[in-house]
């Protein structure tokens, strides 16, 4: 679950050129635009980030004097990228007042999102892809959930130290989807839920296609699920220029010894099974001096799917070589493009 409202202390502050009013307050990998004077470093302060679905009385302001947007029946504004004064700012700062009457363990990092109402912002789900469910995702494999950069500074700078290398694959943006074969039983899942197979259903319809079951059983992966992101024309105003829908792998996991297959092995079963991988971009990469700041400048590009010049692309994710760390860099271009 990813913490959207924490307790944090203010580690930098900067001026903004050209701009006496506000400053820009830096905490772990993220810059957020605060009003000068409000805060100090070291300061003990609420951070919100991005994607964070604000109720309206926590932070009136975000409405603009307009009515506040509505999300899952709570009135509120979302979190978004934006530059103010040509400076990048990534979520919210709250004055730890905000807290009084909380009950919430004071560590640095604590979680209090529920205490505040906030919850994630989601894209509303296409009702076609919606599917019906079988049940619960398998509790035996890992959701393919990827951490943001800007929150493992430390580790970040663990890997640097160490001298890490990383694969860096493109992030697509469709849908997350699971195949499985768990005591020779086939099965489909999408981000959260194991899918019934239905004639409409495009996660089994590619499923099919790419005739995954029969791959997997010939090949002996009993007890193996392979994950990657369903592309399809339909989705996200078909950025990618699909005429069908596509499965691109990039990860693969084993049941039986409870991990991730190391890169270079799950990009050359990928061809063994001659099913799509997610772009390579790079296959042993180290992080560089680890600077947030550069990592993210890799982020931004265009896309290699499709036409020779691609759409903006989302972002980068990086898996350790030997099976170790993963996260993704989300390209902060691409966040402000973002409609
Ligand atoms: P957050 O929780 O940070 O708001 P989110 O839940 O929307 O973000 P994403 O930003 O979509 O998660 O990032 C994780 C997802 O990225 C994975 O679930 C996976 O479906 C998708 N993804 C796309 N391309 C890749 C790739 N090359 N490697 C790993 N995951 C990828
Ligand atoms: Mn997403």
């Amino acid at each position: 679950m990813r913490k959207l409202a924490t307790i944090r202390v203010i580690d930098e502050l900067h001026p903004i050129e050209g701009a006496d009013a506000i400053e820009c307050a830096v905490v772990g990998g993220w810059k957020v635009v605060v009003k000068k004077g409000e805060y100090a470093v070291g300061d003990l302060a609420v951070y919100l980030e991005i994607d964070s679905w604000v109720p309206t009385e926590l932070a009136p302001f975000l409405s603009k004097g307009k009515d506040p947007r509505e999300f899952e029946g709570i009135k509120g504004e979302r979190l978004r990228t934006v530059k103010l004064r040509g400076q990048l700012s990534q979520g919210l700062f709250l004055p730890f007042d905000v807290l009084r009457g909380a009950v919430v363990i004071l560590a640095e990092s604590a979680d209090v999102s529920e205490f505040l109402g906030i919850v994630k912002w989601e894209k509303p789900m296409n009702a076609q892809l919606a599917g019906m469910a079988k049940g619960n995702f398998p509790s035996l494999i890992p959701k393919t959930d990827q951490e943001r950069m800007q929150n493992l500074k430390k580790e970040i700078a663990g890997a640097v130290e160490s001298g890490l290398q990383f694969e860096i694959t493109e992030k697509l943006e469709g849908s997350s989807m699971t195949a499985y074969l768990i005591d020779g039983v086939f099965g489909v899942c999408s981000r959260n839920v194991d899918l019934k197979e239905t004639e409409g259903n495009t996660f089994w319809q590619i499923a099919r296609e790419y005739d995954i079951e029969d791959k997997m059983r010939i090949a002996g992966l009993n007890n193996f699920a392979i994950q990657g992101e369903l592309i399809r024309p339909g989705i996200q105003g078909n950025i990618y220029k699909l005429s069908k829908p596509m499965f691109m792998v990039f990860d693969m996991y084993n049941i039986v010894t409870g991990s991730f297959l190391t890169p270079h092995d799950r990009r050359a079963l990928t061809k063994v099974l001659d099913v799509p991988h997610a772009p390579v971009l790079m296959v042993d990469k180290d992080l560089g001096m680890g600077s947030i700041d550069e990592i993210l400048s890799w982020a931004e590009g265009k896309s290699v799917m499709g036409d020779i010049v691609g759409p903006e692309r989302e972002g980068i994710v990086f898996k350790e070589v030997n099976g170790g760390m993963s996260f993704k860099a989300i390209s902060n271009k691409y966040l402000l493009g973002e409609k």
